[in-house]
């Protein structure tokens, strides 16, 4: 089972013991157990905080870090901020609502939502690779968003499990929407052109190739009638491992069929919930709102903050006492986690399948 660690800027100084070098071009970067060799040689203290961070030299690169390499405030001028800010991106307040609170720059909120969206999309690798298997049917839809203008359309691919409701990915796919704008802005040659043709398809396809490596057997799907998720299923090498099961949008009109409505939204209830819940709890993702999310991979990063979220934080159900996660649901962990336990150390990319083991 995963435990929370101790925040390394609360470790002393002087028990602490760098576990590897940090740095990503030394081979000690890969070093596993016990016995890495690192001289310590002094300490500094940072202006924001009075307290000693202790200093090393990598015995086998020569070169320095600091306990602060290892810390997800690292080279921060306020790491007080990293926490709150963390919290309130899901609690719906928009960068300069924080900075206000918070009282910072508005760019610095900025700033930290993009080490938060690293950080968290890091976090999820390194669940994925401590997760062993998905023994659940995937509940699959795309969340639709946009970047910069309402042209410029982001579908999200978001794999949800049908029992744990755990987010098992997040996957950006940028293509153009239909055009509404006027014929002067059409005219206008400076507007990108993102459009990435099939860019649904093949974040559908990253995604199922993701969810059959954590399959041993078959996969159960469940989609709503969208085309482009069967030719994602063709283009598979094991896409006959696949069973997908579709739930087409029904007539929701006066006339239509309710019992086809009602067997759709029973079946797609865990990504529709969760679609809800970032509408709700995420500024930019609001309807007619005048926060909108201005880069991709920002917008991208923020979901992985708010799944992030969602699958170690946040109980399954806030209605009811029981304090269960997702994550504690598909067995990764024992208890509910906080802000501080997720942001409690640094996760280095190319140890994410070292720290795994
Ligand atoms: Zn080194």
């Amino acid at each position: 089972m995963w435990e929370p660690r101790q925040p390394i800027e609360g470790r002393r100084p002087d028990r602490f013991r760098p576990p590897f070098c940090p740095r990503e071009d030394c081979p000690d970067h890969l070093f596993v157990g016990r016995g890495y060799r690192a001289k310590r040689v002094g300490s500094y203290r940072r202006k924001c905080d009075p307290r000693r961070v202790p200093r090393f030299v990598c015995r086998t690169c020569g070169r320095g870090f600091s306990r602060q390499t290892f810390s997800t405030t690292y080279y921060m001028k306020r790491p007080e901020l990293l926490v709150p800010v963390a919290g309130m991106l899901v609690a719906c307040a928009a960068h300069r609502q924080i900075a206000r609170h918070l009282d910072c720059a508005p760019s610095t909120v900025t700033q930290i939502s993009v080490r938060l969206g690293n950080h968290a999309r890091r976090f999820h690798e390194l669940a994925m690779a401590r997760l062993k298997d998905i023994d659940e049917p995937i509940v699959f839809d795309h969340f639709e968003t946009f970047v910069r203008s309402q042209q410029e359309r982001l579908g999200i691919a978001t794999p949800v499990g049908k029992y744990s409701w755990f987010v098992y990915g997040v996957e950006g796919a940028r293509y153009r929407g239909p055009s509404r704008r006027s014929r002067r802005k059409r005219a206008l040659k400076s507007l990108p052109q993102p459009t990435v043709p099939g860019a649904i398809t093949e974040s559908t396809r990253k995604t199922l190739c993701f969810l059959l490596s954590k399959t041993e057997d078959r996969l159960e799907l469940i989609s709503d009638d969208n085309p482009t998720y069967p030719a994602a299923i063709r283009r598979l090498e094991h896409g006959h491992r696949i069973r997908h099961r579709v739930f087409a949008n029904p007539d929701r009109s006066p006339d239509g069929d309710r019992s086809l409505a009602r067997a759709r939204d029973r079946a797609m209830f865990p990504v529709d919930l969760l679609h809800k819940l970032v509408r709700h709890s995420q500024s930019h993702q609001r309807r007619e709102t005048i926060a909108f999310g201005r880069k991709g991979a920002s917008v991208i990063g923020r979901t992985a903050i708010f799944s992030l979220w969602r699958n170690f934080i946040k109980r399954v159900s806030e209605r009811r006492p029981l304090p269960i996660t997702p994550a504690m649901r598909v067995g990764l962990t024992a208890t509910p986690w906080t802000w501080v336990d997720v942001l409690a150390e640094r996760v280095f990319r190319g140890r994410v399948c070292l720290e795994a083991r």
